[in-house]
């Protein structure tokens, strides 16, 4: 866990645990770019990182992580043991989950909405009983979202199909403020709908940025995309999101790119930087 503050807002960075990502295949590599000189394109472990919000009354959760890796998923890391879970790390931050006001999937792949829900309840109960849930509607209208919402089993009807219910689960179009402060930005490409969280108190700004970026080769390699995502969508929103995070001086969290970043113009383009502004730092 990682606490910061952001002017009056209060930040904790909390990891869900880390996954495997064999970013030879996320990129789409020839195996020639695959040798062991080329570290950075070699399957890496990578955190599943949420983000607490305090601002004003809102109490804002960006992405819901669970870990929950299977020895034979791909995304599965063998020795690895997790951290404790989401709800038990907020906890221990202080962050009654009872009280979350707002929760903002970034986007409908499973390892940022998998932790809506209590696995251990048959027909899903939530973990932030009394948020509203944003995810953008072009993402819950994809046909692999459509399609896994007719198996009741299936993951995806179990937390965003049962929020959907609850009437808990707004649909997003656009840009839209969500509290004082707080605005969720469409940044699409990764999914048809991503959206990331824009954070902004006493001139001070933080953008959690979700999976527009995975790795940090991705920002000094504008060419790197992982091969899912449109990459004409995927380039305009970071183009969109670089520009006004190098202007404001912004951090930056990534849900895959371990702690705390800023970007910074060099000579031939731009680069991630990690930074260390940590109040206090626990589990
Ligand atoms: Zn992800």
């Amino acid at each position: 866990m990682y606490r910061f503050t952001l002017g009056h807002a209060a930040i904790t960075l909390i990891n869900a645990g880390d996954i495997r990502a064999d970013l030879r295949a996320w990129f789409g590599l020839p195996l020639a770019e695959s040798q062991p000189s080329q570290d950075s394109v070699q399957p890496v472990a990578v955190p599943m990182q949420n983000v607490h919000i305090a601002l004003g009354q809102a109490s804002v959760l960006v992405d819901a992580s669970r870990w929950a890796s299977a020895p034979d998923s791909e995304f599965y890391l063998p020795g690895y043991s997790p951290p404790p879970t989401l709800a038990t790390q907020l906890a221990a931050a202080g962050v009654v989950s009872g009280e979350i006001t707002h929760v903002v999937i970034t986007h409908a792949h499973f390892d940022h909405f998998n932790g809506l829900a209590d696995p251990t309840d048959g027909d899903g109960k939530p973990c932030f009983p009394n948020a509203r849930h944003y995810l953008s509607q072009a993402d819950w209208e994809s046909a692999d979202i459509q399609s896994a919402l007719h198996h009741p089993h299936s993951l995806t009807n179990r937390t965003l199909g049962m929020l959907h219910r609850r009437g808990s689960l707004a649909l997003v179009n656009g840009d839209l403020g969500i509290a004082d402060g707080i605005a969720i930005l469409a940044a699409p490409g990764e999914t048809p709908g991503h959206q990331i969280v824009r954070v902004q108190s006493e001139g001070k700004v933080l953008y959690c940025i979700g999976d527009l970026y995975h790795h940090p080769l991705e920002v000094e390699r504008p060419d790197r995309q992982v091969w899912w995502a449109d990459a004409k969508a995927n380039r305009a929103s970071r183009e969109r999101i670089v520009s006004a995070a190098l202007r404001e001086d912004a951090f930056v969290i990534a849900a895959h790119i371990r702690g705390l970043g800023k970007l910074r113009q060099t000579a031939d383009g731009v680069r991630w930087v990690t930074v260390d502004v940590a109040t206090r730092q626990g589990t």
